[in-house]
């Protein structure tokens, strides 16, 4: 039985990627991969090194998790290396801690490697800080997906009327709704959100506005995109940096 690398891809910038994941990468003999993961690590393989590609759709999965895992298992079965490789962070929304216990259960030997979160990263690409002093103290990282078939709303919304900045993935969809509610729960129109589309690619796009006026700006935007909301997004005025470059 092999040993289960789970293990983060960074947000998309290929340089982004950690020395430990790119060492495992080259060491795979198998890599079972996810949409979020920039390919070009693929090509970093050792030759003769098995793909899957067990890819999810931003809202909808292609493949339910639970046959991931199986998946994942399975090739452990099989090969001495196997290297799961997710976007970001294997644990920022990255069910990587359900493919960990999985396989405990299975008793597979694992390790975890961080990957540079989009969550932070992306905003950073953007000239966003999450954090800023003077500005705010703290930043959430929150998921704008709702399971569509409860009626009640998961998201606690009265936690957020604090100053905190706060991160929004999975929520290009819902971008009209976590607007509305944010006001609702006495936010001003006027506060700051930006939208970054494709966050450390060559594509990157930052979208400006308010919480009155980004759903119109933003919404056609292409996946994958996160939502920073708060007084931070004005220092892209003195921080933007990489569109800048590449523009
Ligand atoms: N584990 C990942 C997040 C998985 S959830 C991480 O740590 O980054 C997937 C969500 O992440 C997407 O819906 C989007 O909101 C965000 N995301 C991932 N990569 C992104 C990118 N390059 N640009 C913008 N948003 C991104």
């Amino acid at each position: 039985m092999g040993k289960v690398y789970l293990t983060g891809a960074g947000p998309g910038d290929i340089d982004l990627l950690t020395i430990k994941a790119l060492r495992v990468i080259r060491e795979a003999d198998v890599i079972i991969y996810d949409r979020l993961a920039n390919p070009e690590i693929l090509k970093e393989a050792k030759d003769g090194c098995e793909f899957v590609y067990v890819g999810k759709a931003d809202s909808h999965h292609t493949l339910p998790q639970e046959e991931i895992n199986e998946v994942i298992y399975q090739n452990a079965l099989k090969h001495d290396v196997v290297v799961r490789l997710k976007g970001g962070d294997p644990f920022v929304f990255g069910r990587g801690g359900e493919e960990g216990i999985y396989l405990r259960e299975r008793g597979v030997k694992f390790e975890f490697i961080p990957g540079i979160t989009s969550a932070i990263a992306v905003p950073e690409y953007a000239g966003i800080p999450v954090t800023h002093r003077g500005v705010t103290v703290s930043f959430r990282v929150v998921t704008g997906h709702e399971s569509k078939n409860k009626d009640h709303s998961q998201i606690p919304w009265e936690n957020y009327k604090t100053d905190d900045t706060i991160i929004f993935l999975m929520g290009l969809h819902r971008l009209a709704h976590i607007c509305h509610m944010l006001i609702k729960i006495g936010k001003s129109k006027d506060y700051p959100v930006a939208v970054i589309s494709k966050g450390t690619t060559p594509e990157e796009k930052t979208v400006i506005g308010t919480l009155e006026t980004i759903y119109e700006k933003a919404k056609d935007l292409p996946t994958p995109a996160l939502i920073v909301v708060g007084e931070v997004v004005n220092l892209r005025e003195q921080l933007n940096w990489f569109e800048q470059e590449n523009a």
